[in-house]
């Protein structure tokens, strides 16, 4: 496939000639088509694999030239030094073009942006927080943006980001295409989608599925958190063979809850990062891990990622991971440069589906070890194992029907004065003790869902 096979127009084939690209990346090649329809797309991929002219290309190629002044595309990315290199490339790319791109961030002057913006623009890149500052200062107005994306969805939110991302959605213009790119699929990834989209379209490079020959790998049933922490104890005491050890769990506060487990034992041999610690502790860290001063290390997914380690003995998946990716790019971990690694995945009960859909795409199962006689198989559950209590009076509701759907976040001014009658009869009606009107009128129709 070559670049001329997307129907570009002169004005970018120009500029990607100057950089001398001839071939679309799969990531460009995959989301295209995707990005043009006008559909909501969740993109799959990591920083160097062309993630950046994957959306621009088709964003570039659609939009046409106006004087108006209000952006029409906003891309908000986790950090400062995503926004320069964004406008960089969107520059490059926009080279034979008349647009008018701003990057704008915390720290600096928020005054030179606000003329900025007040001069007029058609791309923002912008990191959350200074966008809705700006944003509440109305010198920014968001009625044209037509489409929003999101780079580094994962990140985003392992700084903490969700609720400025949910406080911008809010402001931003509901008919609006969704673009968002993530490396990693994580847990409050999915959360984020399923609250927000509409079945976004998924776009992912295909991730290879043969595991490296010198990686062997193995599984352990394991009941629940506590009889996985006692495994470890087990596992861990042999210092000569687990001499290096990367330990994954999928959200930090597992991470945090399984460090405090094997702190007293392991003391001086263990370490952490995830996205709550300082960057001067994650660094510091890393380097311990590397330099073999401590013997385990345990990682989220995302912080994992851009991890350079050699000599990982044994990576050990505390939990299975939901995503048959995320468990290839956490084993890959070891078995570097050709030396010998192993893989252990802990599973539960639960975990089925997930280590069916990893074993279906390496093609092999992966071996199943007993848990030695020595580990103690705890029956306490933490707080996420313990079963849903459901509500008395009312079986069939499941616990995320108390979630707002997605369009609670998204209602006009307008929709949402029109509830208030609603929970005005409410209140009417608990005062009084009786309904107002004769009879619930929802009453039946809420029977009816339930029954389904
Ligand atoms: P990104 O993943 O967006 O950070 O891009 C990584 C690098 O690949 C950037 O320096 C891009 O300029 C470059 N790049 C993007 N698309 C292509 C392509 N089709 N061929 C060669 N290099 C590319």
């Amino acid at each position: 496939m070559t670049f001329q096979d997307l129907n570009l127009n002169t004005p970018l084939y120009n500029a990607l000639g100057d950089l001398g690209f001839t071939t679309p990346t799969p990531i460009q090649a995959e989301a295209f088509n995707v990005v043009s329809s006008g559909k909501d797309m969740v993109g799959i991929a990591q920083t160097g694999t062309g993630k950046t002219f994957a959306y621009m290309l088709p964003i570039l190629k659609n939009l046409k030239f106006s004087s108006q002044e209000n952006p029409r595309v906003l891309i908000l990315v986790p950090t400062r030094e995503l926004v320069v290199q964004v406008v960089d490339e969107i520059e490059k790319l926009s080279k034979y073009i008349n647009n008018r791109v701003l990057g704008v961030y915390g720290g600096t002057n928020i005054n030179t942006q606000k003329q900025a913006i007040a001069n007029g623009l058609d791309i923002l890149v912008a990191t959350p927080g200074r966008f809705y500052d700006l944003a509440l200062s109305r010198v920014l107005q968001l009625k044209s943006v037509q489409k929003l994306v999101i780079d580094e969805v994962d990140v985003m939110l392992d700084l903490g980001f969700r609720h400025q991302l949910i406080n911008i959605f809010d402001i931003l213009p509901e008919k609006r295409q969704n673009i968002m790119f993530s490396a990693t699929m994580t847990r409050d990834v999915d959360i984020l989608i399923n609250e927000f989209f509409k079945s976004p379209e998924r776009v992912s490079i295909a991730v290879s599925g043969t595991p490296l020959e010198n990686i062997s790998q193995q599984r352990y049933n394991v009941p629940n958190f506590y009889t996985k922490v006692n495994l470890l104890h087990a596992l861990l005491s042999d210092k000569d063979t687990y001499n290096k050890v990367l330990i994954f769990v999928a959200y930090k506060k597992m991470a945090d809850k399984l460090f405090a487990q094997l702190d007293e034992k392991f003391h001086d041999e263990l370490c952490l990062i995830h996205s709550n610690k300082t960057q001067n502790y994650r660094l510091r860290s890393i380097e311990q891990f590397r330099d073999g001063e401590n013997r385990i290390l345990i990682a989220t997914d995302v912080m994992a990622r851009g991890l350079d380690i050699d000599n990982v003995s044994h990576v050990i998946n505390f939990d299975t991971p939901d995503y048959p990716e995320n468990y290839m790019h956490r084993i890959g971990r070891t078995g570097r440069a050709e030396r010998k690694g192993e893989a252990l995945v802990f599973s539960t009960k639960k975990d089925a589906d997930a280590i069916a859909r990893i074993e279906t795409l390496m093609h092999m199962t992966i071996p199943l070890m007993p848990i030695p006689e020595d580990v103690t198989i705890s029956t306490e559950l933490i707080e996420e194992e313990r079963p849903i209590i459901k509500e008395r009076n009312n079986p069939n509701k499941r616990r995320d029907d108390d979630a707002p759907g997605p369009a609670f976040h998204e209602k006009s001014e307008k929709n949402a004065k029109e509830n208030l009658g609603g929970s005005y009869k409410f209140k009417i009606a608990a005062k009084y003790k009786k309904p107002k009107t004769k009879g619930d009128k929802n009453y039946n129709k809420r029977n009816k869902n339930f029954k389904k």
